[in-house]
């Protein structure tokens, strides 16, 4: 077995692993890579023959791991897509929408001509993103399900979003011995508002584990509780709060402390408006599959996660109508960071009332408005004109779906694993390093961090 990190490697987005078995290749995640345009640029790389590889195994829905896939399927990929019934339901919507975006984007470079390409073309069409999900096919947490004679792969619950896995590859290595790698994917915690925590990982011998907060840990003071506090400020003064959200995880997080939050009278009732389209299909999405699977009890039993004033709006007019409308009130809207989306024109209409408020609650990346305003700027540009920031600006930043390295460690030992080799990808040096360093000196595991475009024969090496 050798396997080569294409993305998620040095870095959070693009993760995409190349598996070799003989003469058999597989792929586990085919992300899109975002931030930077140099980045970005890696989009439109093509890494090997697309052809050749035969299957797909997809540990959830994020784009950052599945926001590639039409471009696989335009290079030439036609294989199948092995993942869990609720990842590819998101991934019906998400890739769509990602498609979507991009098609804007080249039609946009187009009439202002300042793409070096001419014609700018889109990195996928719509087009592209149906027919690849033509090919998905879903499968049972914890069912083996044979890909050949020489390899079997088995999902696991991954607690981070809807239908999120670590996968179990069983295979046979080049002196015919069994042997199991897994590949954890992206992992939750114990404190996610929603969701189980993740299974406990399994028997293997080699690992490929993320990294993300490698080396930071979330505050563990409850979201519920802060953000309490922030709406008490808003409403009780009749203010509007904005909430920026993340379509898919975020919001119904969102609105399900907000439930709670109304329902114990901790604030007091007001009318809640998810004004997202893309939210309002992630919102169906988790109503479609409310089960034990992946929600934890505690929340089944109160039956629905959305407040009863819930009103999520669909068209346009609708949208302008919510951002004409006084307080009190509560905005859910996407995007999470403000770089895009209908919350920009509900920042733009309240953000100079002092009434108002803006909560954030996700990671918000320099160059950012949510950014801009966390770090206090007194003006806020928007559509080329300037508005006094006279709202409060407020933050909730312990609602992320991924664990901790406390929580990473914590689920290593409660696994009871004895891996030979641990390969860390999905994160930054600095957090890569840190968990290496805590991985072997408190676990006694042979650890290393993978570098982009690195390759490890396991069968030789280790
Ligand atoms: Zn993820």
């Amino acid at each position: 077995m050798k396997i080569k990190f294409f993305g998620g490697a040095g870095g959070v987005t693009g993760s995409k692993t190349l598996l070799k078995i003989g003469k058999e290749k597989y792929l586990v995640d085919y992300g899109l890579f975002q931030g930077a345009s140099e980045n970005r640029s890696r989009n439109w790389d093509q890494f090997y023959e697309a052809s050749e590889v035969s299957a797909v195994f997809l540990t959830h829905a994020h784009i950052d791991h599945s926001g590639l896939l039409p471009r696989l399927w335009r290079d030439g990929f036609r294989g199948d897509i092995y993942c869990t019934r609720e990842t590819y339901k998101l991934c019906r919507i998400l890739l769509e929408d990602s498609a979507k975006i991009h098609e804007e984007d080249a039609a946009y470079a187009n009439k202002k001509k300042y793409s070096r390409h001419k014609p700018a073309l889109p990195l996928y069409t719509r087009d592209e993103a149906v027919e690849i999900l033509k090919n998905f096919k879903t499968v049972e947490f914890e069912n083996e399900i044979e890909i050949s004679p020489n390899i079997k792969i088995t999902f696991f619950w991954a607690g981070h979003i809807l239908g999120s896995s670590f996968i179990r590859v069983a295979y046979k290595d080049e002196k015919s011995e069994d042997k199991v790698i897994v590949f954890s994917g992206d992992v939750g915690h114990k404190r996610n508002i929603l969701l189980r925590p993740p299974a406990p990982l399994c028997k293997l011998d080699y690992l490929v584990l993320e990294s993300t907060y490698g080396a930071k840990l979330h505050p563990r003071i409850p979201a519920k509780e802060v953000l309490g506090i922030y709406l008490n400020t808003i409403l009780k003064r009749s203010g509007v709060a904005i909430i920026p959200s993340f379509s898919v995880g975020r919001t119904q997080d969102v609105l399900y402390l907000i439930k709670e939050l109304m329902d114990e009278n901790q604030i007091p009732s007001a009318p809640v408006v998810l004004d997202s389209p893309l939210s309002k299909k992630a919102n169906q999405i988790f109503r479609e599959c409310f089960g034990e699977l992946c929600v934890k009890s505690e929340v089944l039993e109160k039956g629905s996660i959305y407040p009863e004033t819930l009103r999520e709006v669909q068209t346009v007019n609708e949208s302008k109508d919510v951002a004409s409308a006084t307080g009190p009130m509560i905005i859910v809207s996407a995007s999470g960071m403000i770089d895009g989306g209908r919350v920009v024109h509900h920042v733009k209409e309240k953000i100079s009332d002092e009434k108002n408020g803006i909560i954030l609650v996700g990671y918000q990346p320099e160059g950012t408005k949510g950014r801009l305003l966390l770090d206090g700027i007194e003006t806020l540009r928007v559509h080329k004109e300037e508005y006094p920031v006279k709202a409060s600006i407020f933050s909730v930043n312990s609602l992320s779906a991924h664990g901790d390295y406390l929580d990473i460690i914590d689920w290593l030992k409660e696994s009871k694993i004895d891996p030979k080799f641990v390969i860390l990808n999905h994160g930054e040096e600095k957090g890569s390093k840190h968990l290496k360093t805590l991985l072997e000196s408190q676990m006694d595991y042979k650890t290393t961090v993978a570098g982009f475009g690195e390759e490890f024969d396991l069968d030789h090496i280790y």
